[in-house]
């Protein structure tokens, strides 16, 4: 089965990017917290950097924390890494989902991931794809495998803060990644929560309108 590192970025005594009401930590966990869940469901295995309000390795400077994020992957030869962040602009009109790679990985295989990710969740929200960005953080620059870090939105958009606030949207912010992820690891996304019942239930529908005109 295969293995992916999920990241909720910053946590403990790191905030990260504050709106007017959400700070990205505590909403990074509850969207990973779900994510979790789905892959999980879908059976794949997951190890998460951190599953509450702390650093990874609580105590240490920033940089030690965030290699020991990349290390854990490393050192359990994860399949994928999939760091979760939400962005932050001084222009309160940005908006948008973007997913971004080390430079070194431009036009590879990591590029192509992150791209089916940004497009699997805006396409389930229907949040602007800002699609594919490079960057050289350092949980992308010294994980060994392919790496993604999500920006699922701005923090700092009064319009998408006010999506964030809501389970069902960062459930739909997760169900969206699970099926990217699923797919790019290679595993049938089989999620048994009102969704898939729904779709279920159509298809029956379907076969026995056939049948009676068959
Ligand atoms: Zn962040």
């Amino acid at each position: 089965m295969p293995i992916i590192v999920l990241d909720p970025g910053h946590g403990g005594r790191d905030p990260g990017a504050r709106g007017n009401v959400l700070t990205e930590k505590a909403v990074n966990l509850q969207a990973c917290l779900i994510l979790r869940d789905l892959l999980q469901q879908s059976g794949v295995t997951v190890l998460m950097t951190r599953e509450a309000d702390r650093e990874c390795v609580p105590g240490v400077a920033e940089h030690v924390d965030l290699k020991a994020r990349a290390m854990l992957a490393n050192a359990e030869r994860a399949d994928l890494y999939v760091s979760w962040h939400y962005d932050a602009s001084h222009d309160p009109n940005v908006h948008g989902v973007s997913v971004w790679i080390h430079p070194s990985q431009r036009g590879q295989s990591a590029y192509y991931k992150a791209d089916l990710l940004a497009y699997k969740i805006a396409a389930n929200t229907g949040q602007k794809n800002r699609g594919v960005y490079l960057g050289d953080f350092q949980v992308l620059r010294e994980t060994m495998m392919d790496a993604l870090l999500i920006e699922g939105g701005f923090i700092t958009s009064p319009q998408e803060e006010g999506q964030l606030v809501s389970e069902a949207f960062l459930r739909r912010q997760a169900e969206g990644a699970a099926m990217a992820i699923c797919q790019i690891v290679g595993v049938a996304y089989a999620v048994h929560d009102g969704v898939e019942p729904m779709a279920v239930l159509f298809q029956g529908a379907e076969i026995a309108e056939v049948s009676r005109h068959a």
